[in-house]
């Protein structure tokens, strides 16, 4: 290694390597910095991967206690091996980091491990715990991406007040857990835990649950995890939370204002994440990140100084891995002369609870903050012959329309593999497909991708049912 390259990517998150292989791809020579010493950044190690990994391992457990007997299927004494739960996810990250480490070998991309701190606009000090080495560079991409972060009043301690990183590894099944904060990630390690028998409270403080997505999804949700026996206090503000030793107890102000305090073996924080550019050495090159901790970019992801891009987590938009990846790729072709386009209205928010949840474009609320007029077409998974097959009849898909020229202007659902079936409605948004084309294609019977299209139907007035 000469230690000079073309473009310098720091992060080796989805962001990260993406943009690193798309670069390699195109020509340039091209290093990876990363401070750990696995590939994968949150996404991978601590995110979307072992957290994916539970959610399917819990809900397996789940379903074998509670719903295999309505199918005929005898198991006897079911129990849960938590260290096994628990070391299968971590072998499963192992995979996905192992398989990035043959990536980078495979395009020709060298990997720095160590911290990266900007000397200067072209030059970057790589620190590990055993050397340190000068990197030159004509580019460099940011993609230092999120740490979770916390309220006033709550000191994240990582052994009584943790984050979801130590919620992803815990040494033993807790008895009980109380969860801050009611979004993506509180939803999810509640259906985590909850499945496999821990008591679960969810204190969140808006008036639904996944407050940033349609609001009837937020309803549905808090129905179907209330199933799981999850206790969820809505509108309830959190003032404190202490380590007792070998519990937490967490002081909120209840919807009514009255002030309460509950106990759990631990307290789970999960209000959000920030940018993380602790390291970076920033002001070296004059790039002063904003108020909320994000570094600015300009329409083609470059911030302040010409030869420094940023994407992912450390810049604004949704946290989402996939949003991270667009932008790795985008930000490659920018640099080699491309005029890429990422449609940022059109990158799809899952919710990888069960039933999942899953939305690409406008919400009714945000039409009507714009006064746009929409027609809804909306079917019941219960009414579909697949999810009675399966057993999977709670949710619904609900498809907003253009009544003047039948363009879809949203797509929200709740139901079995909404991760997948979203994918459908991004490619019709994307290409400006009218709900009456989509209600005339042939969908295979029976399946859970059907439920959209007789969505489409009844947004086309077509429909055999609505709802
Ligand atoms: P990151 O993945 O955060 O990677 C940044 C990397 O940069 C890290 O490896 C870090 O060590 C490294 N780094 C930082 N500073 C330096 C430095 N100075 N020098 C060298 N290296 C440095 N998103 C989804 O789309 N789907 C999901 O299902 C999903 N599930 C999630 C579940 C959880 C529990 C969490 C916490 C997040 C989840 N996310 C999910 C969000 C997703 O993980 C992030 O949006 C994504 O990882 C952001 O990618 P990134 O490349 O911007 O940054
Ligand atoms: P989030 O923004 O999704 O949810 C935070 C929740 O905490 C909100 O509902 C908010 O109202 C609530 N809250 C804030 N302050 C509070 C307080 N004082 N008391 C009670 N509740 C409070 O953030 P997150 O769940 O921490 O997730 C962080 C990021 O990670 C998100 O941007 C998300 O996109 C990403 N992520 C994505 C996935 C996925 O795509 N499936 C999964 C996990 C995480």
């Amino acid at each position: 290694m000469d230690n000079q390259y073309d473009i310098i990517v720091i992060g080796s998150g989805p962001g990260g390597y993406v943009s690193a292989i798309r670069a390699a791809q195109l020509g340039y020579k091209v290093a990876i910095v990363e401070k750990y010493n696995t590939l994968g950044g949150t996404c991978t190690n601590v995110g979307c991967i072992p957290a994916k990994a539970l959610l399917d391992s819990s809900e397996h457990y789940h379903q074998a206690k509670e719903q295999f007997k309505t199918h005929g299927i005898s198991l006897g004494g079911i129990t849960l091996d938590f260290s096994q739960f628990i070391s299968r996810k971590a072998d499963v990250v192992k995979q996905n980091t192992a398989g990035l480490v043959y990536l980078m070998k495979k395009n020709k991309i060298d990997v720095h491990h160590g911290t990266g701190s900007f000397i200067d606009a072209t030059h970057l000090q790589v620190t590990a715990a055993d050397k340190s080495t000068v990197l030159t560079g004509r580019y460099f991409i940011i993609a230092t991406g999120s740490k979770p972060s916390s309220i006033p009043g709550v000191t994240i301690d990582k052994k009584r007040i943790i984050t979801s990183t130590e919620g992803l590894s815990l040494p033993s099944q807790p008895g009980s857990m109380i969860i801050i904060g009611g979004g993506v990630i509180g939803v999810e390690m509640a259906s985590v835990y909850a499945r496999i028998g821990t008591e679960v409270t969810i204190i969140e403080y808006t008036d639904s649950l996944i407050p940033t997505m349609d609001r009837e999804l937020g309803k549905a949700l808090y129905k179907t995890l209330g199933k799981l026996k999850i206790k969820i206090l809505l509108g309830s503000k959190v003032q404190s939370a202490i380590n007792n030793g070998s519990s937490a107890s967490v002081s909120f102000l209840d919807a009514e204002g009255r002030p309460q305090e509950i106990t759990a073996d631990y307290c789970l924080v999960a209000v959000g994440r920030k940018a993380y550019t602790e390291g970076l050495n920033l002001q070296a090159v004059g790039i002063t990140p904003e108020k909320n901790g994000k570094i600015k970019v300009n329409a083609q992801l470059q911030t302040v100084v010409p030869n420094i891009y940023a994407i992912g987590d450390v810049i604004d938009g949704p946290m989402l891995a996939h949003k991270a990846e667009d932008e790795g790729t985008f930000v490659a072709e920018v640099i080699h002369g491309g005029k890429p386009h990422i449609k940022y209205e059109l990158i799809p928010a899952v919710v990888y609870t069960w039933p999942e949840v899953a939305a690409a474009g406008a919400t009714e609320e945000q039409l009507r903050a714009q006064g746009v007029t929409y027609t809804v077409g909306k079917f019941p998974y219960m009414a579909s012959a697949r999810a009675r097959a399966s057993m999977d009849t709670d949710g619904f898909v609900k498809v907003l329309v253009s009544p003047q020229y039948g363009e879809v202007l949203g797509v929200h659902i709740i139901g079995p593999r909404a991760a997948d079936v979203i994918a459908q409605a991004v490619v019709a948004m994307e290409y400006e497909i009218t709900a009456d084309d989509l209600s005339r294609l042939s969908y295979a019977h029976p399946t859970y991708s059907e439920v959209l299209k007789d969505a489409y139907l009844i947004a086309t007035g077509k429909g055999a049912i609505n709802i």
